[in-house]
């Protein structure tokens, strides 16, 4: 099909522009839970997005470069860590999981990072996950990159979709985004 082409070539354009090849190749970083990294030295060329920018401004590349990452082969995706405002990512998703689905990912959690820089509470239980603030702002920014990857509104579902979200869940945060799921 023709779009898939034109999303592969778009992808492979961004894993160039991302260089998720080196940043799987890493065999090299010891998994001591807890242990930190410099963000920019394994997510490169981030600075240079648009998706991103749009974040932080003129701020990008200071935040970019002064974020630490951590690897972990406990919990979900990624998330941001409560405590400093780092990113936590599963060592085992940035292996296997799919390429969107992590840059996508990416451009959430950043968002969540500058939430956090702002003494906005990410974890704030008075609101359902799908109605919070703070996700639905991060939930906004991915899918806007998403269209603009070309993703259709099926597969903009199909990213949104999450084991701990019901059905209902999905489809109230999918409405909120405007995006049709079937
Ligand atoms: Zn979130």
């Amino acid at each position: 099909m023709y779009w898939r082409e034109l999303l592969m070539n778009k992808i492979f354009r961004l894993v160039k522009k991302l260089q998720i090849d080196k940043l799987l190749s890493m065999d090299k970083i010891v998994f001591v839970k807890g242990e930190t990294y410099p963000f920019i030295d394994y997510f490169k060329g981030l600075e240079r997005v648009k998706a991103v920018r749009q974040i932080f401004g003129k701020e990008t590349e200071e935040v970019l470069r002064s974020l630490k990452v951590e690897f972990t082969w406990i919990g979900g995706y990624m998330w941001i860590n409560s405590a400093d405002g780092h990113l936590v990512v599963n060592s085992r998703y940035l292996k296997n999981g799919d390429r969107i689905d992590i840059y996508l990912d990416l451009i959430h959690e950043l968002v969540h990072v500058k939430q956090f820089m702002e003494g906005k509470k990410l974890f704030d239980t008075n609101y359902n996950y799908t109605e919070r603030p703070t996700e639905v702002e991060a939930y906004r920014h991915a899918v806007e990159e998403a269209k603009r990857l070309g993703l259709n509104d099926a597969q903009i579902c199909q990213y949104l979709k999450t084991e701990w979200m019901s059905y209902e869940d999905l489809k109230n945060l999918a409405k909120t985004l405007n995006v049709k799921c079937a």
